[in-house]
């Protein structure tokens, strides 16, 4: 038996980029996380705000805090999280997804986009732990993600934090929709979608979960494009293949955006 034990993987759902200067429910919990788990040595970020056709690894020594969003207060561009990089974290975790067949590569210039920075923030705001981030590649789809995240699972054990970072529904058409109505009310398909999601989860059926486009209940309604859904499968293959899950909030905004957190153990 390993003696160190492995720290959990988590998934969330950022939102809106606006969590950064107003936390409230959300980043209250992503507070809580931040103090309640052991202290990392390292995190890495599986975003869904960097796609690209193979897995790509941030292996900046200083990442860039990157404002990859429009139209939003000013005070939210000056933000920075300046935590460093980690070059040997991105070169461990290629090593990890090579020895696993995938081609991955590393981009020695790629910043920090704010679906892995604005939780950051909030979990741990002194910003003194290195990030790496990982891309997602849409164009793979759900079994390719739990694979990359499966190839992951030894990094809970030397300290790594593996994040993925989305969100649990993600149609910004509803949202926009939704906005223009002024409709609090959440909308009952992200309810019957979250229901079917948590009980894939909570039974471990990651294949029940990977085929999510073809049974789940408004799957392709909750996700019209899948960036912001592959981190979830990512993260819960991290954890191993019996990974436990368990909800640590479960919550929608604007009616369509179920802001779901999870975290996964081994
Ligand atoms: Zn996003």
């Amino acid at each position: 038996m390993d003696a160190t034990p492995a720290l959990p993987t988590l998934f969330v759902s950022h939102g809106s980029p606006m969590h950064a200067l107003e936390p409230g429910a959300v980043g209250e919990t992503w507070r809580a996380l931040g103090v309640r788990g052991t202290r990392p040595r390292a995190i890495l970020m599986i975003s869904a705000h960097w796609e690209t056709p193979v897995p790509m690894l941030g292996g900046s020594e200083r990442p860039e805090t990157v404002h990859d969003f429009y139209g939003f207060p000013a005070p939210l561009y000056r933000l920075r999280y300046p935590a460093p990089g980690s070059p040997a974290l991105a070169a461990r975790t290629q090593g990890l997804l090579k020895e696993a067949g995938f081609a991955a590569g590393i981009d020695g210039s790629h910043g920090l986009d704010h679906g892995a920075w604005s939780p950051l923030l909030h979990m741990y705001p002194a910003a003194d732990i290195p990030v790496v981030q990982l891309s997602v590649q849409p164009e793979l789809g759900m079994r390719h993600h739990l694979a990359i995240g499966r190839a992951l699972a030894p990094l809970a054990r030397e300290g790594v934090l593996v994040v993925g970072s989305g969100s649990m529904t993600h149609n910004l058409r509803d949202l926009m929709m939704q906005r223009a109505a002024g409709d609090a009310a959440s909308m009952p398909y992200v309810q019957e979608f979250r229901a079917w999601v948590r009980a894939r989860l909570e039974a471990g059926d990651w294949e029940g979960l990977a085929a999510y486009r073809e049974h789940a209940p408004h799957g392709v309604r909750a996700h019209p494009t899948e960036e912001h859904f592959l981190p979830l499968i990512a993260a819960a293959g991290a954890a191993g293949a019996s990974a436990r899950a368990e909800c640590v909030l479960g919550s929608v905004e604007n009616a369509v955006l179920a802001m779901d957190t999870w975290r996964f153990t081994q």
